[in-house]
């Protein structure tokens, strides 16, 4: 059989694609390399019958309207929003910092209007944010940073936070109120009954075909395609020609216990203790009813499954080399987080797959 396209990687930018150009008319195959759909977005029922999000903690939340209407298409919502502590000085303290964390961190009783000036007193002027640390301290200060910011951003990228692009932090903001809501966007959300079967329902077209468990390359020469959307590494796609891109990887540990709940709220942050960055219980996420609880923990690590781009100069750097030989190519494109090498949400692969369809075919 002929394709119209060829979609290589069946997460939410794959299936964003594959199910947009199947509504136009065009024939997909959709190949995967894993032995699943939903890429890292992939949930599913542990053996004690709990949903569990198998590539870490996924809270789907959005400022674009018209990303959250196409998803309710394939799903309903828990309408769920999320919320985090930070294990610091051996209290549980709300993330991202707001009015109350201060409070609490440090027995005062400032009110919205007292803590704009104590964060004026603290904060570090800056000429030029150039990095991750200066994001920081430019808003709250060195000792903030210290306890919140630097170990936990040093666990989770094997990097200092003068290295990092200032993006990183930056997607955690200060608060000068009391919410303590870890996104603030007006759509959030869990999909009622997960990422995968969002995803399924998404790919179930006549157009579309499916094939697990096949690196695209290995089939290259048995299919016949009339273009090609690629969401994984993008060195990989080339033969690392200018050498590998370096991506941050995870080892989660799964544990299950017999009680309720075992924190109170999905996730808690832990900087400064311990060689996870966080743990998060998914019934809170989820809001199943069930007798046990299913925890993650996430290990950090440089070898491995690619979870995140690394924001810092150097690979951004190499990123633009590779990116330079795909605006060469004809009848090919790049998208999602590993193909743009890009820190990005779901929500934003998502759009970048609606407007790369809206491009190709109008
Ligand atoms: P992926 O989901 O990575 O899909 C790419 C697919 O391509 C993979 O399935 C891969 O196996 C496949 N592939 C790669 N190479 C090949 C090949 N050679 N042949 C065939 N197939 C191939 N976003 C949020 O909005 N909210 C969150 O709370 C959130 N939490 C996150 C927590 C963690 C720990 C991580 C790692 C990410 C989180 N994200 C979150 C980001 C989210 O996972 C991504 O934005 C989204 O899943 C990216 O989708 P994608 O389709 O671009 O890539
Ligand atoms: N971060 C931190 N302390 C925290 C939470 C986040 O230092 O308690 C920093 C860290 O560098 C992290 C980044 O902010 O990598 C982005 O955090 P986010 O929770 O968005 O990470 P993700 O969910 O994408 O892993």
């Amino acid at each position: 059989m002929v394709f119209d396209f060829l979609v290589v990687g069946c997460g939410l930018s794959g299936a964003t694609c594959a199910r947009l150009l199947a509504e136009k008319g065009k024939r997909v195959l959709v190949v995967e390399k894993r032995n699943h759909i939903g890429g890292n977005a992939y949930d599913y029922y542990n053996e004690e019958g709990i949903l569990v999000h198998k590539y870490g903690p996924h809270i789907f939340h959005t400022k674009e309207k018209r990303v959250w209407d196409f998803l309710s298409k394939f799903t309903k919502w828990r309408l769920y929003q999320h919320r985090v502590l930070a294990y610091v000085d051996g209290m549980y303290l709300p993330m991202p910092i707001n009015l109350d964390t201060i409070n609490m961190m440090y027995g005062t009783g400032y009110d919205h209007k007292t803590i704009v000036k104590f964060l004026a007193e603290i904060r570090e002027e800056k000429e030029n944010i150039s990095n991750a640390e200066d994001m920081v301290i430019s808003k709250v200060g060195r000792e903030l940073y210290e306890k919140f910011f630097l170990g936990y951003t040093k666990k989770q990228w094997g990097l200092s936070p003068q290295e990092l692009e200032k993006e990183v932090t930056a997607r955690i903001p200060i608060r000068y109120n009391r919410d303590s809501r870890y996104f603030t966007d007006p759509y959030q959300g869990i999909p009622q009954h997960g990422y995968t079967k969002l995803v399924e329902n998404m790919l179930y077209h006549p157009q579309i075909s499916i094939l697990l468990n096949t690196d695209y390359k290995v089939i290259l020469p048995e299919i016949s395609f009339a273009s090609l959307i690629f969401t994984g590494p993008i060195d990989y796609y080339f033969g690392y020609k200018y050498g590998k891109l370096p991506y941050r990887s995870l080892e989660f540990e799964f544990e299950t216990f017999d009680q309720e709940f075992f924190q109170p709220v999905a996730t808690v942050n832990y900087p400064n203790d311990y060689e996870f960055t966080r743990i998060t219980e998914f019934k809170h996420m989820t809001g199943q009813r069930v007798e046990k609880t299913t925890i993650v923990k996430e290990y950090p690590k440089s070898e491995g499954e690619p979870y995140y781009p690394v924001p810092c100069p150097r690979s951004r750097e190499l990123y633009r080399l590779y990116a330079e030989e795909a605006k060469k190519l004809d009848k090919v494109y790049f998208i999602g987080r590993l193909a743009t090498y890009k820190y990005a949400n779901m929500d934003i692969v998502v759009k970048d797959a609606m407007d790369l369809v809206d491009l190709i075919i109008g």
